[in-house]
């Protein structure tokens, strides 16, 4: 579906497969009210995706941006780490919230009293780049019974960071057929989540 991002600079990890650390540094300053007037003018209405880098950094302003779209009826998403405490975004917020594998270098960075601040209204990520992830990915899921909890599970296939060039598969760290293979396998209920805009337009290319 046609969503607008709003993209926030900083994140406090360092995932080594990831692929916006462009965000790590820069950005353009601006008010509550100029990412308003920019969500609207590319957007009158319908989805918003507020992503980073890590936006829960900036908690207070996000927090209030996020008021702001809600009000006029915007369908507002939150992408996150997992790391950052989400008891304060509002429940019609549709929380996509990461839970960091080992292969990304920050595992355990998961903070646990999140699970409680999870409805069926929210998504639960994982970024798999292999089977060690596959299999911590699996537990955790079933220790915290995410498929009940959640609107929906996403194993991701982890992507190369400098993938650039070629639109296929070649630039996953882990083969997508081979994930859908193993959650066939072992009959999980979760979704294979693939990163279709790296599949429509050149991986490397921003702003898509
Ligand atoms: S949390 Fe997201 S933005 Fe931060 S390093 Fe990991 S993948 Fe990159």
């Amino acid at each position: 579906m046609p969503c607008t991002f709003v993209r926030l600079t900083g994140c406090n990890l360092r995932c080594d497969w990831c692929d916006s650390e462009y965000t790590f540094t820069g950005g353009v300053r601006l008010s509550i009210d100029e990412v308003v007037e920019r969500v609207q003018a590319l957007s009158p209405a319908g989805l918003v995706e507020i992503t980073g880098g890590e936006p829960l950094l900036q908690e207070q302003e996000v927090l209030a941006l996020m008021d702001r779209l809600l009000a006029p009826g915007y369908r507002v998403l939150l992408e996150t780490s997992g790391e950052r405490p989400l008891q304060k975004v509002p429940s019609q917020v549709h929380k996509i919230v990461d839970v960091k594998c080992p292969g990304s270098g920050e595992g355990g960075s998961f903070y646990t009293e999140n699970l409680r601040s999870l409805s069926k209204n929210d998504e639960m990520k994982f970024v798999i780049a292999g089977r060690q992830d596959y299999e911590f990915a699996k537990a955790f899921s079933r220790e915290h019974h995410l498929v009940e909890l959640t609107g929906g599970v996403i194993f991701s296939p982890a992507f190369r960071k400098d993938a650039s060039g070629s639109r296929d598969t070649s630039h996953c760290l882990l083969d997508p057929q081979t994930l859908a293979e193993w959650i066939l396998a072992d009959g999980l209920n979760v979704r294979l989540g693939i990163q279709v805009h790296k599949f429509i337009w050149d991986p490397a290319l921003k702003g898509v």
